[in-house]
């Protein structure tokens, strides 16, 4: 028994009685002392709109009559829970995983999900995910980077370029870095790019940002050539910027004055999110790789980014979207999908990136699979460039 948790606070909401009560013995023999328990979800909503002091860990059932598990979640959101959620159901396992993901769209703390029949063991495991000191918070809140603040920031040259080491998984070897944007705002701190990316897109500014980021990491790849580490580096654009016909001869240009052959330059490209003329990206891609620029298919799988792209456009890497590396240990759709991404890649000569790799087990799994490369937290977070050439001595290979 964990005594640590007497002092937190549990609910678990459960049409089913018998399963009330096996859940609540359950959480008290790890230690929980606090545990409520109601058998819907509009009792449970009404309980916690009373309760100044809102449960740590609520564990739900997802299958329940009148206001099932889903539109619970919503509720949930809706009045701002901020505690862990552990989904629980004896549905199919793809339905579990979608309610996490739309969970997740709400912005809730999802823990994880169980299949019923639930264990002891399975519950400890999934709670030792929950960090005790995590008090119950506000939902996040979207931070909002304005188009002024954005327009002052490129003005005062305040957006600089971060870097995340990509390793050829068989050898180890650093093969490249992707330029991360970030936002180092004297009054608010480190903004991440998805805060000021889709505002940048939205008025016009991306392309003084890419221009700034570019540049920027240029000059960062011809200084660690000076010091030995001559590495390619990916740059993040969006297909929508693909609209000046000579974006591959400024690209050059700039590549020329920092002194880096375009081969070691890729560019990750994410879809349009408008469909509008695919002719003048197509033109810009295509010469981009004539001159020896490589192309990689960004965030392969999602809706922007699809078979069509990869047949129409000369990419000549292909990143697999981090959402189905993360779920494929355990999730067998997500892992179907990775598979067969990273053979598409193979049968179409491309390099394969596995993206967000955060765990032993994802590696050793895109190592099995065949990836050609590696990306994510498990290897190294994105730093500032001059920090690199130490974190490339220290790295060593799982
Ligand atoms: P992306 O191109 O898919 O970049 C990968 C994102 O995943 C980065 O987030 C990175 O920090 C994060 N990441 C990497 N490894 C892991 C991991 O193991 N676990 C988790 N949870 N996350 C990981 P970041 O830096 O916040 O960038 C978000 C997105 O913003 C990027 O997604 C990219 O689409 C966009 N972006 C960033 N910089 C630029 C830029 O200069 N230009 C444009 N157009 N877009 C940019
Ligand atoms: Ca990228
Ligand atoms: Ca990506």
């Amino acid at each position: 028994m964990n005594r640590e948790h007497g002092a937190h606070r549990a609910l678990v909401v459960d049409d089913d009685e018998f399963m009330l009560k096996i859940l609540a013995r359950t959480l008290e023999s790890l230690g929980y002392q606090a545990i409520a328990t109601c058998t819907s979800g509009a009792e449970a909503l009404s309980r916690l709109k009373r309760e100044t002091e809102p449960p740590h860990i609520l564990l739900c059932d997802l299958s329940m009559p009148e206001m099932d598990g889903v539109e619970f979640l919503r509720k949930l959101a809706e009045i701002g829970y901020g505690g862990a959620i552990v989904l629980i159901s004896g549905l199919d396992k793809r339905i579990l995983s979608t309610a996490e993901t739309l969970a997740r769209g709400h912005r809730l703390h999802i823990l994880g999900h169980l299949e019923k029949p639930v264990t002891p063991n399975q519950l400890k495991t999934m709670l030792a995910r929950w960090q005790p000191r995590d008090e119950p918070r506000a939902p996040a809140s979207a931070e909002s980077c304005t188009v002024d603040e954005i327009r002052a920031g490129l003005v005062q040259g305040q957006f600089v370029p971060w870097f995340q080491p990509k390793v050829e998984i068989v050898t180890g070897w650093v093969a490249g870095a992707e330029v991360l944007a970030r936002w180092p705002h004297p009054a608010r701190g480190m903004i991440a790019p998805d805060c000021f990316i889709p505002a940048a897109e939205q008025h016009g500014l991306i392309g003084q940002l890419t221009e700034t980021i570019l540049t920027q990491s240029l000059r960062q790849a011809q200084a660690w050539r000076e010091q030995g580490i001559d590495i390619k580096v990916a740059i993040n654009v969006s297909m929508d910027e693909l609209v000046q016909l000579d974006f591959p001869e400024q690209v050059l240009e700039l590549a020329q004055a920092a002194g880096v052959k375009p081969f070691n330059i890729i560019l990750e490209v994410t879809e349009s999110r408008l469909s509008n003329n695919a002719l003048i990206p197509l033109d810009i891609l295509t010469r981009l790789r004539l001159k020896g620029i490589g192309l990689s298919i960004d965030d392969f799988g999602t809706g922007y980014s699809t078979l069509t792209q990869l047949k129409n456009f000369p990419f000549d890497e292909l990143k697999v979207d981090q959402s189905f590396v993360r779920g494929a240990v355990q999730d067998p759709a997500a892992r179907a999908i990775l598979e067969s991404a990273v053979n598409l890649g193979k049968k179409l000569s491309m390099r394969v990136v596995a993206e967000g790799i955060e765990t032993k087990e994802q590696w050793d799994l895109v190592a099995a699979l065949g990836c050609d490369i590696a990306q994510g937290y498990f290897i190294a977070k994105p730093m500032p460039g001059p920090d690199l050439p130490a974190w490339i001595k220290a790295w060593k290979a799982p």
